[in-house]
């Protein structure tokens, strides 16, 4: 039985191979062209691959090792994707259309270490880190599950936020080989200008990031105040906010871009004036935006979402300061689509679509 995954493997490694088998080159961009651009989830399809290439891939690999176990849609839209990986675990994708775009959120891990007091996810504890054949897999079933518009057509995906379950930089190997594929001209084709990166702070990872990758960095902050960031957020025990902020003064940010601190606006524990402004004064001079996001409260949790004009007020007070702030929208709150949630409430949940 074909126990490697083709969507783990480099134009690289399909060229090796080729090499090995006797075949020429440019077989390994025909193949990386069915998988990742066609989507193609059986090596029968491969139309442009002769009969005994494709039994021979088929021999050495299989395709995907993701399934489809539940997709719901929200009534504004957003589509949230629960995948079975082979063990029975459950990860989730979410698609979220705003205007032209058509954002996926894709999970990094079963789970999360973070153990961040307002998430889902961290009720869940730590599972295990996903492969990067297993992000991209990801962004291959959304894709082909994305709504289809009123031309018939399927709306495109613009955007991809590493986002969803589990510490993107935790699993530092999986998440940057994923972004390899995803946007190689070989792979998927995505713009790394389109993909924006989610971490809770892991200083060393960050900068290395950025190094060598091109892709937007979004920094989960919530609380300016050390006390309460432990509390909320125990990342902090190890890089405290005070290093986070000093690191990301100094990271290697291309000409005009930057870094996007995103805030969760909990009623009575982060919201209030004087934490903006404690916030405006800590991140005076990064070249930044703060995203402040609705709490999607989960049954049983102990915070609850701030007010609408609670919030409001928050951006406001930033602005005075000339931080560039937005309020961002809460979706999909009828299925349950923040970050864990879905797996959290139960995966007992019948496939449909
Ligand atoms: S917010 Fe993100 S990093 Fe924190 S526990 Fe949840 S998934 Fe992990």
């Amino acid at each position: 039985m074909a126990s490697i995954d083709a969507l783990e493997l480099t134009l690289g490694d399909l060229e090796r191979w080729c090499e090995a088998e006797g075949l020429p080159r440019y077989r390994a961009s025909q193949v990386a062209h069915s998988l990742y651009r066609q989507g193609v989830r059986d090596f029968a399809e491969m139309q442009t691959v002769p009969r005994e290439v494709r039994q021979s891939l088929a021999g050495a690999y299989g395709i995907g090792t993701l399934g489809v176990r539940h997709v719901a849609h929200a009534v504004d839209g957003t589509t949230k994707l629960l995948f079975a990986l082979p063990d029975g675990a459950t990860i989730e994708g979410v698609l979220i259309p705003d205007g032209r775009r058509l954002t996926l959120c894709v999970s990094t891990q079963v789970g999360c270490a973070m153990d961040c007091a307002f998430c889902a996810t961290a009720t869940l504890g730590f599972g295990r880190h996903l492969t990067r054949g297993q992000i991209v897999e990801q962004f291959l079933l959304a894709r082909a599950a994305a709504p289809v518009g009123s031309d018939g057509t399927r709306d495109v995906i613009t955007n991809l936020v590493f986002m969803g379950m589990g510490e993107p930089l935790h699993n530092y190997e999986g998440t940057v080989g994923a972004i390899g594929t995803l946007t190689a001209p070989w792979g998927v084709g995505v713009s790394p200008r389109r993909i924006t990166v989610s971490t809770v702070g892991l200083v060393p990872q960050m900068q290395r990031l950025l190094e060598e990758t091109k892709v937007h960095l979004a920094v989960s902050l919530t609380a300016v105040d050390e006390a309460l960031r432990r509390r909320l957020m125990p990342v902090t025990r190890r890089y405290s906010v005070a290093e986070l902020l000093a690191a990301c003064r100094k990271l290697p940010l291309p000409r005009r871009k930057r870094i996007t601190f995103e805030y969760v606006m909990l009623a009575g524990v982060n919201d209030a004036p004087e934490q903006a402004r404690a916030l405006m004064r800590a991140l005076h001079g990064i070249r930044c935006k703060v995203n402040l996001m609705p709490h999607n409260p989960c049954p049983g949790g102990e915070f609850a979402r701030s007010e609408d004009a609670v919030g409001a007020k928050f951006a406001d007070i930033l602005r005075t300061g000339a931080v560039h702030a937005t309020v961002r929208e809460s979706r999909g709150s009828d299925i349950a689509a923040a970050c864990g949630q879905l797996v959290a409430e139960g995966e007992a949940r019948p496939a449909q679509d």
